[in-house]
């Protein structure tokens, strides 16, 4: 295989500028749009499906698709106290939609069982009793440039939030879908589908915050 030269993976150095390890959980649902996107940001992102790989990254995004199956899966795979152990560790973790259920404290619905990971309370699927998909512009604290377009499918909101944790978007009258706190970060909805790449700038600022948190060889 041939090495691409503008790829400087090895010494984690790209511009000048000390690029995190990104990984994209890639058990099911939508992990090659995440990846895309990275790389349009010049950020190399690896598809993760063994629980080892964790520790070599900076930040992880667990992405949208059918959350009872993402949690079957990391259960399957042996996952669960490695991601315990990777937040723990100060590493960025970013779950979309799906995502955000698997790693909310709880759920007002009777399954799955989420991993617990950041202190809010997830209903699923909330706008598909009126319509299952849906574009907004919202206003995104952090986020310059003006409104992000925020993609809904069959989205879960929050309904609420534990106190370490910072409330960056809202939809209609006011409802969280999207939350950050720490190293962990929650979005609803599906930056991942758009053209707009700021979402995915965020969470390598918050991954390149936490770099000194990666294990030394
Ligand atoms: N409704 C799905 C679930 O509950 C999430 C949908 C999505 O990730 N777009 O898992």
């Amino acid at each position: 295989m041939v090495e691409t030269p503008s790829v400087k993976r090895e010494s984690g150095e790209a511009d000048g500028v000390t690029q995190p390890k990104i990984g994209v959980l890639a058990l099911q649902g939508d992990f090659i749009e995440h990846i895309q996107m990275f790389e349009r940001l010049g950020i190399e992102a690896v598809e993760v499906r063994k629980p080892s790989q964790l520790a070599e990254l900076d930040g992880l995004v667990i992405p949208g698709g059918e959350s009872t199956t993402i949690v079957r899966l990391i259960n399957l795979f042996g996952f669960a106290d490695e991601l315990r152990s990777f937040v723990d560790r100060g590493a960025a973790l970013w779950g979309t939609c799906a995502g955000m259920i698997v790693i909310a404290r709880e759920l007002t619905d009777s399954y799955p069982e989420p991993l617990g990971l950041i202190d809010i309370c997830v209903s699923r699927n909330w706008f598909g009793r009126q319509v299952d998909s849906f574009e907004e512009p919202l206003q995104f604290d952090g986020i310059e440039g003006g409104p992000f377009l925020a993609v809904f499918i069959r989205a879960p909101i929050v309904e609420s939030i534990g106190d370490e944790v910072e409330v960056l978007a809202r939809v209609g009258d006011g409802i969280p879908v999207a939350v950050r706190s720490g190293n962990l970060l929650s979005t609803a909805f599906h930056p991942e589908l758009t053209e707009d790449s700021r979402v995915h700038e965020y969470f390598v600022e918050m991954a390149r915050e936490r770099i000194s948190a990666r294990p030394q060889k």
